[in-house]
């Protein structure tokens, strides 16, 4: 292949940007910050399941406790019933009235028994009421971090992104520059050796392997006319001749 010796310097000013575009492209998927929201979110998803269990239980407790005041309602009407009686004095007979007063007293019994038992439920509804409220601060406290770390991102990408923007631009102004075939080439090289598709003959080291040619080798590239593109034998990637190649 041959293409002008400016075309071929070109190319390097071409393969600076590119380079400096795969950079960026590292460093954007790369940020410290994306491996901490990850983290931190892999946390809430950890927490989700436990905050969910927590609320359940509070309701259920709520739910159980409102249960027991119905009953403790209903007990406290039936003896307030047979006190009614008891005290207007209209019961019949000593068995009728002996069984009235048994009733009320287990009534009293079973209300007693039904408050014990709310309070307990209370107390074991404010202590799981007490966990769900330290969960919800630890969650929020995570959330915080995760949309910080979230807003770092985002203002680090964003710079990435306008770098970006200016070396595409001026990738844009280079490629006009180079010839199709010269450029098909170098794309070619560039995808099958790590990014890197031309590099600079400095002395006698080719800059894409930092290998330096054998004696033979710099004989046929001293030989070849500035008009043809020569490759290095060894890594296969345009070897560009400039002032600095000391030929
Ligand atoms: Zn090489």
């Amino acid at each position: 292949m041959n293409a002008d010796p400016a075309a071929q310097r070109r190319l390097l000013d071409l393969q600076a940007v590119d380079t400096t575009l795969a950079q960026l492209a590292h460093r954007r998927r790369s940020l410290p910050e994306l491996a901490e929201i990850a983290r931190l979110e892999g946390r809430l998803a950890a927490l989700s399941g436990d905050l969910v269990r927590l609320e359940t239980e509070v309701s259920d407790l709520a739910r159980e406790e409102r249960r027991l005041e119905l009953d403790v309602e209903q007990v406290r009407q039936r003896a307030a019933r047979d006190q009614e009686r008891l005290n207007a004095g209209r019961v019949g007979s000593p068995k009728e009235l002996e069984s009235l007063q048994h009733e009320v007293g287990s009534l009293a019994r079973r209300q007693s028994d039904l408050e014990d038992q709310i309070l307990e439920l209370m107390e074991r509804r404010e202590e799981v009421q007490g966990r769900l409220d330290r969960l919800r601060g630890e969650v929020e406290s995570i959330g915080a971090d995760r949309d910080a770390a979230a807003a770092r991102r985002d203002k680090v990408w964003g710079e990435i992104d306008g770098e970006v923007a200016l070396n595409t631009r001026a990738r844009e102004a280079i490629a006009p520059d180079l010839p199709t075939d010269l450029l098909t080439l170098y794309e070619k090289l560039r995808e099958q050796s790590g990014g890197v598709g031309a590099a600079l003959l400095r002395g006698k080291r080719c800059e894409g392997c930092h290998l330096e040619l054998p004696p033979s080798e710099m004989a046929r590239v001293r030989a070849a006319p500035a008009g043809q593109v020569v490759r290095c034998e060894q890594c296969r990637r345009i070897l560009v001749r400039t002032a600095e190649s000391g030929l």
